[in-house]
């Protein structure tokens, strides 16, 4: 199969507001759809991305306000990292302590420099200064200087009690090639060029499991081109004797989910067709927009979701 990187990352937030206002207002990230979960009506599915909300660019959170809150852990995604262009660290740096937040960690791994921090819900995020960063569109409006502004993921790293069954899923069948390791830290390359995603496997065999809950990373999408590589990824995962979901349109992507041996849920989603299937370009993300069986709920869903700003 063909995979090019990180499609999107999906999080559980508590408080909706908090979230938009941290990663609009502090990251400089468009909120490119505002919408709800299919599965629970009542509450946000909150995207945010580059201008355009390219693949490789988006995070995506389900706010639950009533969650109990999750505990990072063995099992889980527990930490993701951000692009930033070479000498823009310095930046970052001030502006997240501008912000009241606490740089938690700062250093070089392999090779790179980088800072982290926590969002509202005390999600680690990292931000690595990346020497060839990926060409993405700056969200419009956003108060980041666009020489400085996030440039899409530059990977992620799963918290794993051993990484040899999970880092043979990545290899054998997903085209992810072992690059190097530090220390118990294993880092795996998926997909070419600037796009491509680092995701390291730290092995935590003494580490305590994860339990979801918000500040949670609930899965993570890897980017495939078309609906036609997608089925050939099935194929060959259901092969490999994976459990694999049947294909759900979610009308932005297509997607199918699958759990790897360390226990992390992944996706596998397309590319097309895009956040501009139901609006355009210029105001996405202005306009709650829900699939069409719930229009007939609409004025109910809009009196019943919190206000973002
Ligand atoms: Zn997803």
């Amino acid at each position: 199969m063909k995979l090019a990187g990180i499609h999107h990352v999906t999080a559980i937030a508590s408080d909706p507001a908090a979230n938009a206002a941290f990663y609009t207002g502090v990251l400089g990230m468009r909120l490119v759809k505002k919408t709800v979960n299919f599965d629970d009506p009542s509450t946000y599915h909150l995207y945010y991305g580059d201008d355009t909300g390219t693949p490789g660019t988006i995070l995506t959170f389900f706010p639950w306000p009533k969650a109990r809150r999750g505990t990072p852990g063995v099992g889980q995604v527990t930490a993701f990292a951000f692009q930033v262009p070479m000498g823009s660290l310095s930046f970052w740096c001030k502006h997240l302590e501008n912000a009241g937040l606490v740089i938690a960690d700062e250093g070089t791994r392999f090779g790179e420099r980088f800072i982290a921090t926590q969002d509202p819900d005390d999600f680690v995020l990292e931000f690595v200064e990346t020497a060839d960063t990926a060409l993405v569109a700056p969200a419009r409006g956003a108060t980041i200087p666009p020489e400085h502004a996030l440039r899409g993921f530059h990977g992620t790293t799963l918290s794993l009690e051993a990484q040899e069954q999970s880092g043979a899923i990545l290899t054998k069948l997903m085209g992810a090639v072992l690059e190097t390791s530090e220390g118990n830290r294993f880092r795996y390359i998926l997909g070419d060029g600037p796009g491509r995603a680092r995701i390291d496997l730290l092995c935590l065999p003494a580490g305590r499991s994860g339990t979801g809950g918000t500040g949670i990373v609930h899965h993570i999408a890897w980017r495939v081109a078309d609906d036609t590589a997608q089925i050939t990824a099935r194929t060959e995962l259901v092969s490999a004797g994976l459990n694999v979901s049947p294909v759900i349109d979610r009308n932005y992507f297509h997607s199918i989910y699958y759990r790897e041996p360390g226990g992390v849920l992944f996706e596998i989603a397309t590319d097309p067709p895009g956040f501009a299937v139901d609006e355009s370009a210029n105001t996405l993300g202005s306009k709650l927009m829900l699939p069409e069986w719930l229009e007939a709920h609409r004025a109910a869903l809009e009196a019943t979701l919190p206000p973002l700003k």
